[in-house]
């Protein structure tokens, strides 16, 4: 038996499963396309072959996909949920404040402890002190848990146990993000449409600023192999437009930002680098 199961090994997956290999954790890994798991079976952790021997390994199950339907989707089968009971599932998906507490209701009826948490970084921050892991859920689940959770990044916080709270302050802090994607883009095209070279622009931010990074990403038309796709940003939008929605709140901000971001998405540019969102703007 293994400490802890990590199902989903992308892009965000992979980086959590690192952060707790480098711990010494001894884990079980679970991916959709297997071949993703050899980096970390290689360095001796077990490779399951399916979900159910997956969760049957470890007491704790780490879950980071695309988001909660997948999630649902993939646990919501009878011989994986025989095996879920009395197990903690530690959602690390991006979803909002409704479904966190759905998820939590739905684990619940199963018999598994559920603790809905959030990543406030890229998977290229997680072992540096910019990143931030919040976790929210039943206290004593997390307890149970923490010794495995706070080897995810320098900064894990547990916010108490309103379950909507990890979610809801995720996507709150992703619309900095989206602010800074939007404006800073058509600094670019401004910069461009008089003479002034992006490399230039990268320069009025300091490095430690994501707008300089993101700038020089399109100064170097460097859009391949990002560490975020365009596509996983904006299914993330789509979720602070959900939650709007389902809150009933302004929403014109997300909406507006999202109309940039499909219009990427449908000219073929959702597995680029977000800064990619330039190409769109160019065309105008
Ligand atoms: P990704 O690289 O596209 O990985 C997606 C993961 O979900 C892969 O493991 C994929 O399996 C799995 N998956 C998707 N659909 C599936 C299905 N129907 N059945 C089974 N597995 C499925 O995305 P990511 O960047 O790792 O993002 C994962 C989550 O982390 C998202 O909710 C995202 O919002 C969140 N997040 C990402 C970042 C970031 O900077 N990347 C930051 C914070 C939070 P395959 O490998 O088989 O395709």
């Amino acid at each position: 038996m293994s400490n802890i199961s990590i199902l989903g090994l992308g892009l965000m997956g992979a980086a959590l499963a690192q952060q707790l290999q480098q711990d010494g954790h001894n884990m079980t890994v679970w991916n959709r396309s297997p071949e993703k798991m050899q980096p970390f079976t290689d360095r001796g952790a077990h490779g399951a072959s399916d979900l159910v021997e997956a969760v049957k390994a470890s007491p704790i199950i780490l879950i980071c996909v695309d988001n909660y339907s997948v999630t649902r989707g993939l646990l919501d089968v009878e011989d994986v949920i025989k095996n879920l009971s009395d197990r903690t599932v530690v959602q690390l998906s991006t979803g909002t404040p409704i479904e966190a507490h759905e998820s939590a209701e739905w684990f619940n009826s199963i018999g598994a402890k559920y603790i809905d948490g959030a990543i406030l970084a890229g998977p290229e921050t997680l072992g540096t002190e910019r990143a931030q892991v919040i976790f929210a859920g039943p206290e004593d689940a997390y307890l149970e848990a923490e010794y495995l959770l706070s080897s995810l990044c320098q900064k894990v916080r547990y916010l108490g146990e309103n379950i909507r709270s990890a979610s809801a302050l995720d996507l709150a802090w992703l619309c900095r993000h989206y602010g800074m994607f939007a404006g800073v883009t058509h600094g670019a095209i401004l910069c461009e449409s008089e003479g002034v070279s992006l490399d230039l622009y990268a320069q009025v931010f300091p490095e430690s600023d994501n707008a300089h990074g993101y700038v020089n990403t399109m100064h170097k038309k460097d859009f391949k192999n990002p560490t975020a796709t365009l596509g996983t940003w904006g299914a993330a939008l789509e979720t602070i437009s959900k939650q709007a929605s389902d809150a009933g709140i302004n929403s014109e901000v997300p909406e507006f930002i999202s109309s940039l971001f499909k219009r990427a998405e449908q000219a073929g540019y959702g597995d680029e680098d977000v800064a990619a969102l330039v190409k769109i703007l160019r065309k105008n």
